[in-house]
This record gives structure tokens, C-alpha cells and sequence, in this order.
């Protein structure tokens, strides 16, 4: 494998691995009766699976990582060798044993990488030479118990996982970036400012406290806005549909597992539903559609239920119940390019509004696909176009032959603060929904059509979104989405009535603003607003009741005295309808 291409995948990948050989070398020196499980690459580095009596500790990782600078010295190439009679050579090796048969039953070449006289079966690729990792930055991170093979019936391994990167430096990144990700956990956050917990009675289902759903119904004010100005028009459909609607849409036959189920009695099995598509096309059934009522966008903000894993659940991240901002767009071939346009309108507008950066992967036809070639052809030909255009040319993803077997989707990647990607929505094009709950229009030249389908999100699920800037903005929140924008402290009981007078003014403006009138001292209350990262905090004192000012402590750490109240007011009216995520520290008067 050839080096100083440290930023390619395939190295580093590669280089990973091989430092799992030197890690497995390190095991065996130290240990005895060292059995060896596998040692891939992973995403931050390598693991391996040991089976031996010694229960490896944190204690061991000092002696282990030395040993590892130890072999590491030595400028060993790692040598590639097939191996003979992989049988009796692995004889004495259980797992490797059992690995080695699936292998040679498969009619696979058997090969092995040496290095330093430590052999481990191996298809690689490897590093050529040791001395290509010695400036690597690797830590041991830590020990898990593993099943064999991921399988319960088989013995437990002990894991040794380990941070790896291709120099001192970016692992030293790597654990600040951990640091603040750890700082930045929603899960975290979540608990501490009150905005949502979960209950064992009901997992993977968030409960949503009084702050949280603050947040929760700006975000749905804000999307209802951002739609209705894009004439989408909102709907609800049933929350619970008899599985006669999921066999006609296909969920019953291929959504099944995912699906909570209600069985009223031994005719009738009903099911909450995972997502709003059929509930969608009932909808467009109900009247008799001409071409005049095309495109026709269906907004949906309902509850959807998915039956989960449980492994699979992860904070507001990975929930089993959640809200998204789905819509299903009905509109004719012709319309699919102005239609896209206009959902990457949205996208624009609403990324920009919380700072999230965004790419797009387009996924084309499969190999089993339904429909004719010519619809699918041009139906990709106007994707691409639209992505070249807003993109430029290669600057998205084309996953070809990714596409689902009835349209061909563009899915949207966002990138955080902390530079992570996340999967927030994908916009599908569909061919074949339409087709099984026979919907049609009639067309300008008197023929019935069946409508093109395109189902899309923008926040994709809200609740996972709240989760995601939750992180991005390390939950503080932009001033129009803070659960309390302004928090009020009374320096003394005698500056109480001002503060109400100040805090009904804010209402009245339509701000969410405390006022704490509590015995704590003044410090402590500040403090407490601090803690809540409110975005502003108005201090009441003698003088801003003599002057009929207020005295400002922003979030960022400025303190401003002696502002007009209605200069802060028209600051907080332009934060608020512009959607600003910086707090305005400048309260000019004019
Ligand atoms: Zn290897
Ligand atoms: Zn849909």
C-alpha cells in the first residue's frame, strides 16, 4: 500500500488495521495463552478481540501502548504470504480456525502478513513498512466485552479499542473534538435546561417539559410559515389506519416489523402509522384533480410511530415517536424541476436560518426498478440539473444505482458546528404510490394521468432536529427559539413593581420573559439565569428606576447599562423576525 496519501481513506484505513497486527503483537508478548479474535479498522481507529485469562484493566493499557512504541521501532516490512495448509497451520488457533474453514470452503486463497516474526491471518491490505506508523498518534481508549462473531451463544472476548490518526496532532484534535461533542450531548443538555426526558414506560418516546415545547411550537410555527408562503397547504390524516390501507401502499408487506400494531378484534388489526404517504394519497383521491390543480403540496406535521430496535435508540436522536415536516407534492413530469427548485428554496432558507451548511447525494436508478426507462432517464436528467445548478457540477454525491426501485431520491446531508454530519431528509420522487391507490387527473388534453409523487422534509423529524441544534448551538439558542428570551432581576423588593411593569411590556410584545422575584440574593438569581443560557437578563437597581432604563447582562458575557426599554424592544423585534442567531449587543437609540 503506497504512503503519504495520509488523507486517503483507503491509507488510513489500511494503516489502522495494520496497527491492530502491532497491537495483537503487543497482547501476545505481554500475556500468555493469547487467542486472537479479529482487529479491524473502525471509524477512529482499530480494535481487537482477545481471548485470554488475564483480565485485561486500564492498568494495562500504559504497558500495552509501550510495547506497541516498542515494536514499532523496528523498521519491519509486513510480509504477504499464502499459506499452504491453512488447516493444520491455524491447527492450534480456535478462532482463527473457524475463520480459516469458512474461507477455504468459499475457495478462498489463504494468506497471512508477518511481521517481526508475529503471523496473523490476514487478506489485508497492510502498510509497507512499521516505519510508516511510527509518527501515527494512537491512545488505547478502552475495553468492552465482546461475543465471538457478535453471537451470545459464543464466548466472551475481551475488545481493545484505540484511537488512531495519522499524527500526534489530529489526535489531540480528535479527543478536544470529543470533549466538546461530550459538553455539547443533547442527552445532557436536554436534562439540564428542562426541555425533555424519557420514562421507561414508554421508550424511545420523549416527553416534552414546558421549555422544551417552547422550542418544539416555534419550530412548527416557523415551518407552517415557511410553507404556506410556499403554497403548501396543510392536512391531517388518521393517526391509526386499518391494515387494508398499509396492503394497498405497501407497508404491510415491506414495514411491517416497524410497525406498532392494534388488533380491535380478530378481523380488524390496525396500525399508528410510520408515516403519512398513503394517509396523503387518500387525501388527493377525495375530489376529482385536474391538471389546473397541479402542483398540489400536502403538508403534514402529524405524529408518527416506528417500531425501533431498542439498541437502535439514541436520545431525541433515535426515537420510536416523533413529528416531522413531511409534505407529498403531486404534480406532472413537467413539473418536477420547478417543484424541486423549489423544496432546495426551502432548505436554503431554513439551513441558512440556523447556520447548518448542507450537500446533497443523489441516488439513481437500481437495478430492479419499476417503471418504464424513459421516465426514469428524464426524471434523473432534471435531479441532475438541478443539483449542477445549485451545486455546480461534482460538488454532490451520485450514488448510482441507489435509488429506491420506484423513483429515483436526493438525500440531504447537514454539517454542525462541531463539523458532523447528520441525514436530516430525503426528497423521494415516486412512480409507483400514485399507481396503487389509482390516482389520477385529467390532463389539459382530456386524458387521465396518474400524478408524480414527490415525498420530502426539511427538519425531517422535528424532535431529532431539536436534538441536532440542541448540539450545534451547544443549546444556546438563537433568541426566537430560546424557551425564556429575557430573564428580570429585581436588584431589591423595591424595584419589583418597575420589573413587572418592564416584564408586561415584554409579553405584550409577544417575548417570553421571567421575572424572578424570589428571596435568593441578586447574584444568585443572575446566576441561575446564566445557567439557563437566557439569552438576555434585565438588572432593575435604583437608577434604571430613576432614569426608566434597563441594564442588560447578554449571554455573551457583555454587560450594557442604561438602555431605553424600547430600543432593547426593537432589538428583540429584529432578532425575532429575521430569525437572527446572534444576539444584538447594540442598542443605539436612533
Ligand atoms: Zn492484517
Ligand atoms: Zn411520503
Amino acid at each position: 500500500m503506497a504512503k503519504n496519501i495520509a488523507n486517503d481513506a483507503n491509507y488510513i484505513e489500511a494503516a489502522r488495521h495494520s496497527l491492530s497486527h502491532v497491537l495483537a503483537q503487543a497482547v501476545c508478548e505481554l500475556f500468555d495463552g493469547v487467542q486472537l479474535g479479529i482487529g479491524p479498522a473502525i471509524e477512529d481507529g482499530l480494535y481487537y478481540d482477545f481471548d485470554l485469562h488475564h483480565r485485561i484493566t486500564e492498568d494495562d493499557f500504559a504497558a500495552i501502548e509501550a510495547k506497541m512504541n516498542e515494536i514499532l521501532k523496528s523498521d519491519t516490512v509486513f510480509e504477504k504470504r499464502v499459506v499452504e495448509n491453512p488447516l493444520d497451520f491455524f491447527a492450534n488457533t480456535p478462532y482463527k480456525l473457524e475463520l480459516v474453514k469458512e474461507l477455504v470452503a468459499a475457495g478462498e486463497e489463504i494468506t497471512v502478513y508477518e511481521s517481526n516474526g508475529f503471523v496473523d491471518l490476514c487478506a489485508g491490505p497492510h502498510v509497507e513498512n512499521m516505519r510508516e506508523l511510527r509518527n501515527w498518534g494512537f491512545k488505547i481508549s478502552s475495553i468492552a466485552g465482546a461475543y465471538w462473531r457478535g453471537n451470545s451463544d459464543n464466548p466472551m472476548l475481551q475488545r481493545v479499542y484505540v484511537h488512531a490518526f495519522p499524527s500526534r496532532k489530529e489526535l489531540k484534535e480528535y479527543y478536544a473534538f470529543l470533549e466538546e461533542a461530550k459538553k455539547r450531548d443533547h442527552r445532557t443538555l436536554g436534562n439540564q435546561l428542562d426541555l425533555f426526558f424519557f420514562d421507561e414506560t414508554a421508550p424511545g418516546m420523549p416527553y416534552w417539559m414546558p421549555k422544551g415545547m417552547k422550542i418544539y411550537n416555534k419550530l412548527l410555527e416557523f415551518s407552517r410559515k415557511v410553507h404556506e408562503a410556499h403554497g403548501y397547504q396543510e392536512v391531517v390524516g388518521p393517526q391509526l389506519n386499518h391494515s387494508s390501507l398499509w396492503v394497498t401502499s405497501g407497508h404491510w408487506e415491506h414495514y411491517d416489523d416497524n410497525m406498532f400494531k392494534v388488533q380491535i378484534d380478530e378481523n380488524n388489526t390496525y396500525a399508528l402509522k410510520p408515516m403519512n404517504c398513503p394517509n396523503a394519497m387518500i387525501l388527493f383521491k377525495k375530489k376529482n384533480r385536474s391538471y389546473r390543480d397541479l402542483p398540489l403540496r400536502f403538508s403534514e406535521l402529524s405524529h408518527l410511530h416506528r417500531n425501533e430496535a431498542s439498541g437502535a435508540m439514541h436520545g431525541l436522536m433515535r426515537v420510536q415517536t416523533f413529528r416531522q415536516d413531511d409534505a407529498h407534492i403531486f404534480c406532472t413530469q413537467e413539473q418536477i424541476a420547478s417543484e424541486m427548485n423549489g423544496i432546495m428554496d426551502i432548505m436554503d432558507f431554513i439551513y441558512g436560518i440556523f447556520g447548518l451548511k448542507y450537500t446533497a447525494v443523489l441516488s439513481t436508478r437500481p437495478e430492479s426498478f419499476l417503471g418504464d426507462i424513459e421516465t426514469w432517464n428524464e426524471a434523473e436528467a432534471v435531479l441532475k440539473n438541478v443539483l449542477d445548478t445549485r451545486f455546480g457540477a461534482g460538488e454532490y454525491i451520485v450514488d448510482e444505482g441507489g435509488g429506491a426501485f420506484y423513483g429515483p431520491k436526493i438525500d440531504i446531508k447537514v454539517y454542525d458546528a462541531l463539523k458532523r454530519e447528520w441525514q436530516l431528509c430525503t426528497i423521494q420522487l415516486d412512480y409507483q404510490l400514485a399507481g396503487n391507490f389509482e390516482l389520477e387527473y385529467t390532463d389539459s388534453d382530456g386524458k387521465r394521468k396518474a400524478p408524480v409523487v414527490i415525498h420530502r422534509a426539511v427538519f425531517g423529524s422535528l424532535d431529532r432536529f431539536i436534538g441536532v441544534i440542541t448540539e450545534h448551538f451547544a443549546a444556546r439558542f438563537p433568541f426566537w427559539l430560546a424557551p425564556v428570551q429575557v430573564g428580570i432581576v429585581p436588584v431589591h423588593k423595591d424595584h419589583e413593581r418597575y420589573a413587572h411593569d418592564i416584564r408586561e411590556e415584554l409579553v405584550q410584545q409577544g417575548f417570553k420573559s421571567t421575572l424572578d422575584t424570589s428571596d435568593g440574593t441578586m447574584g444568585n438569581k443572575i446566576k441561575s439565569y446564566r445557567n439557563e443560557l437566557v439569552p438576555y437578563i434585565i438588572i432593575i437597581g435604583d437608577k434604571e428606576v430613576a432614569d426608566g432604563t434597563i441594564s442588560l447582562r447578554v449571554r455573551t458575557g457583555t454587560q450594557i447599562n442604561g438602555i431605553p426599554l424600547s430600543s432593547f424592544i426593537d432589538a428583540c423585534k429584529i432578532m425575532e423576525q429575521a430569525y437572527k442567531i446572534d444576539l444584538i449587543e447594540n442598542f443605539d437609540a436612533d
